[in-house]
């Protein structure tokens, strides 16, 4: 007989907020990443469908978990705002290379502060290490591209997403499971 504390803990699922690229930027995206994969030696490139930006990973999340973020985020208010993808980068460690904002726009920084502590509110237990934004392009790539020779991208953010990562034997799969809007600035008192 199962227990509900076991019923709980199978029904986790492992989610995240993230901005989505739509599909003009998407295909943008993958030019560039296969710009800077021509100048790179080995790698794996992240696959189209799969390219995000992060803005709060929860980790294994339950049911009543879900329902808590979900609430936390219907009552978020954040403005719209343009996201100018200019800056490249590579971490040696997780040997990753990166899209990213050279300026983080305030509203940027809101939102990813609002979600990061309303779900810390519900329990999540994120990350300690300071929030840093960026689209992840290819992995596992043992050095830095040697040259970067991508335009910057320009994405104008109106929307953020729930998602949830499955692990496939054919690898990673993401799943948009429900979208919030962005609007301008609220004027009411
Ligand atoms: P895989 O782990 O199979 O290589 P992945 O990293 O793309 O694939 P997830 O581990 O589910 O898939 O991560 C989903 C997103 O959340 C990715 O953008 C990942 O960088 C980010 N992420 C994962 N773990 C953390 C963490 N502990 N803190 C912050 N962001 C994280
Ligand atoms: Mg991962």
């Amino acid at each position: 007989m199962s227990t509900p504390e076991r019923e709980h803990v199978s029904s986790a699922e492992r989610l995240f907020f993230a901005l989505w690229p739509d599909d003009a930027l998407r295909q943008q995206l993958v030019q560039c990443r296969d710009t800077l994969a021509a100048d790179s030696d080995g790698g794996r490139l992240v696959p189209a469908e799969n390219l995000h930006l992060t803005l709060a990973f929860l980790g294994r999340t339950g049911i009543r978990q879900r329902a808590c973020v979900e609430a936390m985020a219907d009552v978020i208010k954040c403005s719209a705002f343009e996201l100018q993808l200019n800056r490249f980068g590579y971490w040696p460690r997780p040997q990753v290379l990166w899209i990213a904002p050279l300026e983080m726009p305030e509203a940027l920084i809101t939102l990813a502060t609002a979600l990061h502590t309303g779900a810390e509110g519900c329990g999540s237990k994120l990350d300690a290490r300071p929030y840093r934004a960026h689209i992840t392009l290819m992995r596992k790539l043992t050095q830095a591209a040697q040259d970067v020779d991508c335009p910057p991208l320009i994405w104008p953010v109106d929307r953020f997403v729930l998602v949830r990562s499955r692990a496939l034997p054919q690898g990673v799969k993401y799943e948009v499971l429900r979208e919030w809007g962005l609007g301008e600035e609220s004027f009411e008192g």
